[in-house]
């Protein structure tokens, strides 16, 4: 840890506020209390925070509530949703930023190329989970400190890991459609419906997302599969009813369902393609909620025009956001949402908290907690040493800059 009582660059990456305004009117007027994540872990604990939990924090004129804490210290906090290209803002301010704040639902990459030109930056903060848009090789390299707000989203992304998986089986999405353009049409409706009752489940890691995943699909009355390179304690695989495979390969191949749970890095990378989809039964159907990445995009769409695969849902893609013409918008039966899973208003009230906190720490000179770590000291560090392999996982996302702003209006 490293850290300088004198004034900080803040560059802090966000997604554009609503067309229709900021802030929101919000639909409910308070959040549920959490008091403790599953695995018993402390929810973020700032000294204070300057937003109210439940509000849109995530947008560039929220800032994450950040800003009168930073200015108030002395500081400088740079936002912008400005991120793609060399002429970005994000590349622009990256030159002399100390701290680099950055969510994945709108990432600002930092390629090793930017990392180089960013000679004072020290700490990368991902407001959420998963740190795969920053070149973690030329973290270690350069002994920049990567972390990110643990357990912030993962039961949100866990919620609509499960929705999703349902709306692919049940063919929801198009059903709903039916009602909007003022049919009845039954028959229609249900051509590719069933129940998921009975079923074979399986996920591509059980970490906090995957296990909370296996959990919630329990009372659906399926058959439990699940692979990890971390086998899970015996009485929860007995608990659950697991069944563990030790390849990937060995669990796609018994599984009507695989939903994806596993970070990206150069292990992963490209991990479903033409051939691990080959081997999936006929009819399969995933939902990726991890990283878009994980996939071979143009194989998920030969898959889904073949029938190899029933369904695809998730949202996450690469790169993000997407290009108006990318195929997995128009792709047959599919169920996509943009990356919204992790970014609930209920999720940003944690990792803003989060952010907050790791500021904090970093900026009083104390440690950020273990959990929190991916990179730290030119060493993969907590729950990076334990989830992610080292490399670089960020090729290709250059291709960002080709996207239209990602706003429809
Ligand atoms: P976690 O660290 O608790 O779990 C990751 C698990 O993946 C670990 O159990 C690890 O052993 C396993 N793993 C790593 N490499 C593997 C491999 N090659 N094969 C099999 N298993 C492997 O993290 P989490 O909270 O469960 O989050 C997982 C991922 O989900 C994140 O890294 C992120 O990419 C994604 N995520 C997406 C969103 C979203 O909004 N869509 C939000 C949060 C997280």
């Amino acid at each position: 840890m490293s850290t300088s009582p004198s004034s900080q660059k803040v560059l802090c990456v966000l997604y554009p506020d609503p067309v229709a305004g900021f802030p929101p009117r919000y639909a409910r007027e308070s959040l549920p209390t959490v008091a403790r994540y599953p695995d018993g872990q402390a929810l973020p604990s700032p000294a204070s925070r300057d937003f109210t939990p439940g509000h849109l924090l995530g947008s560039v004129s929220a800032g994450l509530g950040l800003e009168r804490f930073l200015v108030e210290r002395g500081h400088r906090f740079v936002v912008t949703a400005d991120k793609d290209g060399p002429d970005s803002v994000f590349a622009r301010e990256l030159v002399d930023a100390d701290i680099v704040i950055s969510q994945p639902f709108w990432p600002g990459y930092l390629t090793a190329e930017r990392i180089e030109k960013a000679p004072r930056l020290r700490l990368a903060i991902t407001a959420g989970i998963g740190s795969d848009h920053v070149d973690l090789q030329s973290a270690i390299d350069r002994n920049i400190t990567v972390c990110e707000i643990t357990w912030s989203n993962s039961t949100s992304v866990a919620e609509h890991a499960v929705m999703q998986m349902l709306a692919l089986v049940r063919d929801y999405i198009p059903q709903y459609g039916w009602v909007v353009r003022g049919g009845w049409n039954i028959a229609d409706a249900v051509s590719r419906s069933y129940d998921i009752e009975g079923m074979d489940v399986g996920v591509v890691a059980a970490g906090r997302i995957g296990l909370a995943v296996l959990r919630r699909m329990k009372p659906f009355d399926v058959r439990l599969h699940y692979t990890d390179k971390h086998r899970l304690p015996a009485d929860t695989e007995q608990e659950l009813g697991l069944t563990f495979h030790d390849t990937v390969e060995s669990l796609v191949g018994v599984c009507d369902v695989v939903s994806i749970h596993c970070p990206l890095h150069p292990e992963t990378e490209h991990m479903f393609d033409d051939a691990l989809i080959g081997r999936m039964k006929r009819g399969s159907y995933i939902v990726n909620t991890a990283r878009g990445k994980i996939c071979d995009r143009d194989a998920i769409v030969r898959a889904l025009e073949s029938g190899q695969l029933a369904g695809y849902a998730g949202d996450v893609w690469f790169p993000q956001p997407p290009p108006g013409d990318h195929p997995w918008r128009a792709m047959p039966n599919h169920a996509m949402t943009p990356h919204t899973s992790g970014t609930s208003l209920s999720a940003q009230a944690r990792y803003a908290a989060g952010v907050r906190e790791i500021l904090e720490c970093w900026l009083d000179g104390r440690p950020i907690r273990e959990e929190y770590l991916i990179v730290q000291g030119g060493a993969l560090a907590g729950t990076g040493a334990h989830s992610y392999v080292e490399g670089d996982a960020t090729g290709g996302s250059e291709g960002g800059a080709e996207s239209a702003s990602g706003q429809a209006g």
